[in-house]
């Protein structure tokens, strides 16, 4: 990548826009519209961490670490400097719409028991699992009123996939589960279809940028085997969201050297693609 496409992603992902995405808060406010608030890269007790939403830079008095927005996604993330651009890009990626939207699930998911309840029985217990997955609910019947009082078209929701020709939510009782571009609804209900996604693709391999570099890889067939296996400390894994692998997420599993677990369900769903993913991946060496 070059340094005019790095001026260009600094540009496109405003350094307080990510911050706070990644639920950082303004605690006090400092001349020439500079903040400072708790610092997220080491545990802080008073405000350490200064933002520059002019200069796009953070220092902490605390750490003493600072830099730009990649800067901080290396540190935040513990990525080397590529992936932390290629998370950058991932995030810039899933278009304003879509991120107002999943946060608005996040915030949900917390004041719903019944959506709790689904992930603590289904095996989800860790906070960290839910902040890293950014795990949403989606209650049904509120999204809309939501994003059109922040100023979105109905429109523009509609065509997203958000919202139905009718004019409801299309996610109502789904714990909801962003992706690259896309949003995966999980159904509560037994009587609704258990798996949603929005119109588009879903996208490439789940956090594939943190798991590229491992010589090592788990490769899963839902969000829910991938979070299980995440919180018991495997977070070499990835996910296909689905039995079948699409062309993009295949090449990424081929872009290395590797070797890859395939831990498909042992059903009848389970055993025919992984048996075809297998060959698919001998037949490229
Ligand atoms: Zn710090």
């Amino acid at each position: 990548m070059n340094r005019q496409a790095l001026h260009d992603l600094k540009r496109q992902i405003p350094l307080l826009d990510y911050l706070q995405a990644h639920d950082w808060r303004p605690a006090r406010p400092l001349s020439r519209g500079r903040w400072m608030g708790l610092c997220p890269l080491h545990e802080d007790r008073q405000p350490s961490f200064l933002v520059d939403p002019h200069k796009d830079l953070f220092y902490c008095y605390g750490c003493g670490r600072g830099g730009d927005v990649i800067r901080f996604a290396e540190l935040y993330h513990q990525v080397k400097f590529p992936q932390a651009v290629a998370l950058l890009q991932q995030w810039h990626g899933l278009p304003p719409l879509l991120h107002e939207a999943a946060g608005f699930y996040r915030m949900q998911l917390h004041r719903h028991s019944e959506a709790v309840d689904y992930l603590y029985q289904r095996g989800i217990r860790s906070p960290e699992l839910i902040e890293h997955m950014r795990i949403g609910y989606a209650p049904g019947g509120c999204l809309r009123g939501w994003l059109t009082q922040l100023g979105y078209p109905l429109q523009a929701l509609r065509q997203a996939g958000l919202i139905t020709a009718s004019g409801y939510d299309a996610y109502t009782h789904r714990i909801v589960f962003p992706l690259d571009g896309n949003l995966y609804g999980r159904s509560l209900s037994a009587a609704a279809p258990p798996h949603r996604f929005l119109p588009g693709a879903k996208g490439g391999l789940y956090a594939w940028e943190q798991v590229r570099q491992c010589p090592e890889a788990i490769l899963v067939e839902g969000l829910f085997d991938y979070a299980v296996l995440w919180q018991t400390g495997f977070h070499n894994v990835t996910c296909a969201m689905g039995t079948q692998l699409n062309a993009y997420q295949f090449r990424q599993l081929c872009d290395g050297v590797r070797t890859i677990y395939l831990t498909f369900d042992a059903d009848n769903n389970g055993s025919g693609p992984c048996k075809r993913s297998r060959t698919g991946l001998e037949n490229t060496d």
